[in-house]
């Protein structure tokens, strides 16, 4: 007999008020970390929901009917989304990514990348607008979002072979719709479109090759990710990881390749060329080879709770600040007083999840509850 899962409600995931400094207006400057890493990159999580059950994201046995995703009410407003970003913005922040669950399930989001267009970076330029999507739906959206304001777009995508796909995405979606998706993106004009596919050793490995060879010489950045032991479900296991330098070797075998130089501080891909000059790839390590030092990332989810790693286990409640919280008599605070609330947590922050995995801390945080994946997006 096989026993229930009880599903883990979203709106429970921990977290606390962040304090506002008594003196709010003097904070200024941009804040740097405990380990000196400044803000510099925005992921906004716009949607609990999502229309895959990638089974290494939202196993269908917990992300079932029953389970509870959140209320309309609960989500933040793109109003609401606008102003934290624009003083996130204010704090050093320069790219914001748009995801989920999936992103495109939000309801007209081309207006919220709209409203995050007209914002503007210290330096006077609008932030860098890009977004993760799951692609089912991109082909209808692409040319919208890219005359809203947005400049690239991620697409997640496991396998090539059909039957494949259908078995990764677990909700028996095609393969082709998603390269029509692809292919939107591309008429669009939101480029260099990348692609992402996690690769699960014995699930999708074989899927390497023939996803290299479809997209070599198209232009589109193929990325493979290492299967992370992000949230608490997915049922995660260390020989289900294919560590990256086996899918450069297999490639490389084939279709020799070259490393690149980094395109900036902080980027988790490390890039390979093709030696015949078909374009390149990306490989993100994020078991094998920690990038914490350079972690200059903020998640904001749906419900507005602040999470400085992905491994967090315990958000900062923003939506109380923004709306006041009733329960505790807050009233909602000024932009200056959300400044000097943000610049403080993120100058107490320590996170290093990937950096301790293999130590008796990372495995005391292991053994906590994590958010899931598709509640902060990635
Ligand atoms: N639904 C959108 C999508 O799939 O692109 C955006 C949200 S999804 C959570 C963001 C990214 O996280 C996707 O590229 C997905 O493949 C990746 N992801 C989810 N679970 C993962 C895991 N356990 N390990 C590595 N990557 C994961
Ligand atoms: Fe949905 Fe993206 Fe998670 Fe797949 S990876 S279940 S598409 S949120
Ligand atoms: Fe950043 Fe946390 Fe990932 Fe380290 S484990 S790179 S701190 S998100």
């Amino acid at each position: 007999m096989s026993e229930r899962i009880i599903p883990i409600v979203d709106h429970l995931y921990a977290a606390s008020v962040p304090q506002v400094p008594a003196h709010a207006a003097d904070v200024q400057g941009q804040p740097t970390d405990r380990l000196h890493r400044p803000l510099h990159d925005l992921r906004i999580s716009v949607t609990d929901r999502c229309n895959f059950r990638c089974t290494y994201c939202m196993p269908k046995e917990i992300f079932d009917k029953h389970y509870e995703f959140l209320q309309h009410a609960d989500l933040l407003s793109f109003e609401e989304i606008t102003r934290a970003a624009r003083v996130f913005i204010d704090l050093g922040v320069r790219k914001i990514r748009l995801t989920g669950g999936e992103p495109l399930l939000r309801k007209h989001l081309e207006r919220l990348v709209d409203m995050l267009h007209g914002l503007r970076t210290l330096d006077g330029t609008p932030p860098e607008l890009t977004l993760t999507t799951n692609g089912s739906i991109l082909a209808r959206k692409a040319q919208q979002l890219k005359d809203a304001g947005l400049d690239r777009v991620t697409v997640s995508l496991d396998a090539l072979d059909d039957a494949a796909f259908r078995r990764m995405n677990d909700v028996d979606f095609p393969v082709a719709d998603v390269l029509h998706g692809i292919d939107a993106a591309i008429a669009a004009g939101l480029a260099p479109v990348k692609v992402n596919m996690v690769v699960k050793r014995g699930t999708n490995d074989a899927q390497i090759l023939p996803m290299a060879e479809h997209f070599r010489g198209t232009g589109v950045v193929l990325r493979f990710i290492e299967y992370m032991d992000v949230g608490n479900t997915n049922g995660w296991r260390m020989d289900e990881v294919l560590p990256s330098q086996q899918v450069i070797d297999r490639i490389h075998a084939v279709h020799p390749l070259h490393p690149l130089e980094p395109h900036s501080a902080g980027e988790t891909a490390q890039r390979w060329a093709y030696d015949d000059g078909a374009g390149e790839i990306g490989v993100i390590s994020s078991v094998t080879r920690a990038f914490c030092a350079s972690c200059n990332r903020a998640r904001l989810s749906m419900e507005g709770k602040l999470y400085l790693c992905l491994f967090a286990t315990h958000g900062h409640d923003l939506r109380a600040l923004l709306r006041g919280d009733p329960r505790t008599g807050l009233a909602p605070v000024s932009d200056a007083e959300l400044r000097a609330a943000l610049a403080q947590v993120w100058t107490q922050r320590d996170d290093r999840y990937s950096l301790l995995r293999g130590t008796a801390a990372g495995q005391s945080l292991r053994n906590e509850r994590k958010v899931e994946m598709s509640y902060i997006g990635g």
